[in-house]
């Protein structure tokens, strides 16, 4: 007769140092997580799932974000289709007050908590943060939802305006590793990403800030922003794919291969053991269809439902539906106050 193999490795350390204890992989742990071959994947998808149950319970956030101005922002992001500094497709706009409100009705239709505001700029103009004060007050007379913002670097004076106008949660991106950070943008720097973030958490703001993986970094610098991350502890960490954009620096880049976005998303689970964890943009051209599932089985434990900002989402029921599926419930709006 033979008796069960004895776990060992990197796995089994995480059992017991993240699942039974709580306590967050570091950089080198998290290495080794990413450098697992894909006959782990499955073990590993288990885990982060056990790991997201155990420290952050079955509610699923659901959060649905528009975009205030479009396009024609003018920073060099190089993955991004909004830069006005590339030849992409996605031309400045602006959205008027009335379509704002509307969207952040049909956003609590769906079981929404957070309706996100977003605006392509390197920081907010006086006019921007007046057209999101305008708009604040408009959803706030007709619909039940927290309001958070995306609307680039700020000031301290601008972070103290948008703390007083109620903004819930603050999105600001590192976006990658400090040491990639030059490779993906040059007009402005991960510190003063960073500045801003501290400014937002000091005001009492909740924190929410992610990156998009395969943007050519490699798995050490993964396990680095892994490890950033862990550090700023934020709230939330929004986990985009590249979605390789025409006409940008990054439009000819491979899109991560699935089994590598999975063991990604897994890896910063262990890593952030208590961090709303959310699937955002360009997880359908990685993952496919299969990947919203795998991933919800796999440590995520957000979503954003309808459309991004420049590329096509699933439809929202989609989303759901699955969440209904899984028996996992949506988070419900007086559970976040
Ligand atoms: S990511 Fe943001 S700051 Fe960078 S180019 Fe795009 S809209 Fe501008």
């Amino acid at each position: 007769m033979t008796s069960a193999p004895v776990q060992t490795g990197i796995l089994a350390l995480a059992r017991e140092q993240v699942l039974e204890r709580g306590e967050a992989l570091n950089e080198s742990q998290v290495l080794e997580v990413l450098q697992l071959p894909d006959d782990r994947l499955e073990e590993l998808l288990a885990l982060a799932h056990d790991v997201r149950m155990k420290w952050c319970g079955p509610e699923v956030e659901v959060e649905g974000i528009i975009s205030l101005k479009t396009g024609g922002c003018p920073e060099d992001c190089h993955f991004c289709s909004q830069s006005g500094l590339f030849q992409s497709p996605v031309r400045a706009a602006w959205l008027d007050i009335p379509s704002l409100v509307e969207a952040a009705k049909q956003t609590a239709k769906t079981g929404a908590t957070e309706f996100c505001i977003v605006a392509a700029v390197r920081g907010p103009d006086e006019r921007l943060l007046a057209q999101v004060a305008a708009g604040i007050e408009a959803i706030r007379n007709e619909v039940d939802i927290q309001i958070a913002c995306s609307l680039g670097m700020l000031t301290q004076e601008q972070v103290d305006q948008l703390a007083a106008m109620g903004v819930h949660r603050y999105n600001h991106n590192l976006e990658t590793a400090k040491s990639h950070f030059p490779n993906v943008v040059t007009t402005h720097s991960w510190d003063e990403r960073w500045n801003t973030l501290r400014m937002v958490r000091d005001a009492g703001m909740e924190v929410c800030c992610g990156g998009i993986l395969g943007m050519g970094e490699s798995l050490e610098q993964r396990a680095e922003f892994a490890a950033n991350l862990a550090e700023l502890e934020p709230d939330e960490v929004p986990l985009n794919f590249l979605n390789p954009r025409p006409g940008t620096p990054f439009g000819d880049l491979e899109v991560l291969p699935a089994s590598e976005a999975l063991k990604s998303v897994a890896a910063f689970r262990l890593a952030l053991p208590r961090t709303i964890l959310r699937f955002a943009g360009g997880r359908e051209i990685t993952l496919g269809d299969l990947g919203a599932k795998q991933g919800i089985l796999g440590g995520i434990n957000a979503v954003i439902v309808g459309n991004y900002l420049t590329t096509l989402g699933r439809p929202a029921e989609q989303d759901l539906d699955l969440l209904v599926d899984l028996q996992m419930p949506i988070k419900a709006l007086n559970d976040t106050l």
